[in-house]
């Protein structure tokens, strides 16, 4: 061995060695621990925590996890296994918060992106190390961080600056690169995009090992097929975020509707309010419908009580379905005093029951984390490290209505596990140079159904019962011809990827083959097998 690779950098024929003995009686850690900066570690609780991810559905143990202290031992690791260890993939995690395995690798290396505050050993030197704090402009209002950093983190760091990213997710406790490798979406999409369509710069690992910058200038094919692209293109270990300047509180508004159409049409307006001074619009624009009573003790609608307390039976609800629209207004204290009036003028233009007007008000960083709070609820009570059977889709806005019929107010029954989230975006904020798939029409709605699957003698919270509805619903869609499209896909062939991304395959195909040619990266997407 050591002959036929006389001619490969001492580092990399460490790692080598390490994929070679791994499983055999050599312990491999010492001879890693030189060929990288960070750390390469066999320790079981690292490969325990790689193997398993937020959906606690789906297990895969890698031979190792790489901690990594800079850019440079990714790319280190993926040389490695482009040139010298063919056989080895390579996965990155960021916060293991998906669903079914995308950030897993059977015998490969995942690589921990994660420098979360809540550090083990391992990260103090090396992640953290890779993580130096992120570096804000406040001239050019930008912020630089790396792929693994969480974005509560980015946000408390931008805050210093009273600066903040514009378009979010729900909940911060998401890795940079895992949110860009999708597409990162929340209320603020409507008018600012997803995520990947705030970024304005990114450093990228190829498949190939080398570290490329990328931008909308330089190096644009790889930028383009990394934003939203599930890993499979590189590894991204920088990102330049967009910021603006940070709002200080937010007025935080529900409204409930009986009427589905009321509801929607609703949403419509406000999304279609993008672009005009934020005076004349919302900032935020969700929703989630609430097919049961049980859903007002839910995580994310403690707002409805103990101090408002809404009798759902009260109300008479279309088909026993009830919507309730989320929006939000931010604001300064300097401006204050115009608050009330631009939220009653927007609230007049609205069709709602008029009896249903929730309103809180709190500082913008609350607002922004408000789910880690429903977490640590949830965790107290050993609800959170359960089976999630999580479901996105993003449907046509010309079949929502069917959509509501055939799933809200039939597929679904009088039961729900967990919150459903309806919201609808712009497609022109989404820029179709990326690797993220939406439906073919200008205004689409995100539906997500957030389950929690418990082990309890009621079997329709079961995990079997609600994956049944998750395919239930799919053929639902597929036999009225509902064009809907996944939001962090899941499939299991080849042909379901490439119906999922239709008229951008084969550019997808032809960037795997460029920037991955053999299909070392993020195996755990199941989209291209290694080939060696
Ligand atoms: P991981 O699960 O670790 O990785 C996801 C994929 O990205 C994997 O294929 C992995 O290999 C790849 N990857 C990870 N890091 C990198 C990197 N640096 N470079 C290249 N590839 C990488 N999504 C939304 O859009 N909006 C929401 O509001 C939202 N809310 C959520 C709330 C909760 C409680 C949870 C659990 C998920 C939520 N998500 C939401 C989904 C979330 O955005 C995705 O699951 C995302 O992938 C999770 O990020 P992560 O850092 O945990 O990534």
């Amino acid at each position: 061995r050591e002959l036929s690779f006389a001619h490969v950098p001492t580092q990399i024929l460490r790692i080598h060695i390490l994929i070679v003995t791994v499983g055999l009686t050599v312990d491999p850690t010492e001879l890693l621990r030189l060929g990288v900066d960070g750390q390469l570690s066999v320790d079981p609780a690292d490969v325990e925590t790689a193997s398993s991810d937020f959906g606690l559905m789906t297990r895969a143990k890698p031979l190792a996890v790489l901690h990594p202290a800079s850019a440079e031992d990714v790319a280190r690791l993926i040389r490695a296994a482009y040139g010298s260890a063919p056989g080895l993939t390579v996965s990155a995690r960021g916060h293991g918060h998906s669903i079914n395995g995308q950030a897993q690798a059977t015998n490969g290396v995942v690589i921990k992106m994660s420098s979360s505050r809540e550090r083990t050993a391992a990260d103090q030197t090396s992640a953290a190390a890779a993580a130096a704090r992120p570096q804000v402009s406040e001239r050019e209002m930008y912020v630089d961080v790396w792929g693994g950093d969480l974005w509560i983190d980015v946000l408390k760091a931008t805050l210093e600056h009273g600066l903040a990213p514009k378009s979010w997710t729900d909940y911060l406790y998401l890795t940079v690169g895992g949110t860009l490798s999708n597409a990162g979406i929340s209320g603020q999409t409507f008018n600012h995009g997803p995520q990947i369509a705030n970024v304005q710069e990114l450093d990228v690992v190829t498949g190939k090992g080398e570290l490329l910058t990328c931008s909308e200038e330089k190096n644009s094919e790889l930028f383009h097929a990394v934003l939203g692209g599930l890993g499979q293109f590189g590894i991204i270990t920088r990102a330049r975020i967009a910021l603006e300047p940070a709002p200080q509180r937010v007025r935080w508004i529900r409204v409930l509707y009986s009427n589905f159409s009321s509801f929607t049409k609703d949403q419509e307006f406000l999304i279609s309010l993008h672009g005009l001074p934020a005076s004349q619009r919302f900032d935020y624009v969700e929703g989630f419908v609430i097919v049961d009573e049980g859903l007002i003790n839910n995580w994310r609608s403690s707002f409805f009580s103990p101090r408002n307390p809404v009798k759902l039976s009260s109300i008479n609800a279309d088909g026993g379905v009830l919507y309730c629209l989320e929006i939000t207004k931010n604001y300064d204290e300097s401006t204050a005093e115009t608050i009330d009036q631009e939220v009653e003028g927007l609230l007049k233009k609205l069709d709602f029951i008029p009896t249903s007007v929730f309103t809180t008000d709190l500082p913008y960083v609350d607002f922004l984390d408000r789910v880690h709070k429903a977490e640590l609820k949830l965790r107290s009570k050993g609800l959170w490290d359960v089976p999630h059977p999580w479901f996105n889709l993003f449907v046509p806005k010309s079949r929502i209505s069917d959509f509501d019929e055939g799933v809200f107010k039939s597929i679904l029954g009088n039961k729900t596990s967990g919150p459903i989230l309806i919201y609808p975006m712009n497609k022109d904020k989404w820029d179709q140079r990326s690797s993220a798939v939406t439906p073919d029409e200008d205004v689409f709605y995100l539906v997500a159904l957030l389950r929690s699957a418990l082990d309890t003698a009621d079997e329709t919270q079961s995990l079997e019962y609600l994956m049944h509805q998750n395919r239930q619903i799919l053929r639902f869609c597929a036999a009225a011809g509902i064009k809907a499209k996944q939001y962090l896909p899941h499939y299991t062939t080849q042909q379901e990827w490439v119906d999922h991304f239709g008229d951008k395959w084969a550019q997808f195909h032809k960037r795997k083959m460029e920037f991955d040619p053999r299909h070392i990266l993020a195996t755990g997407q199941r989209i291209f097998t290694p080939s060696f």
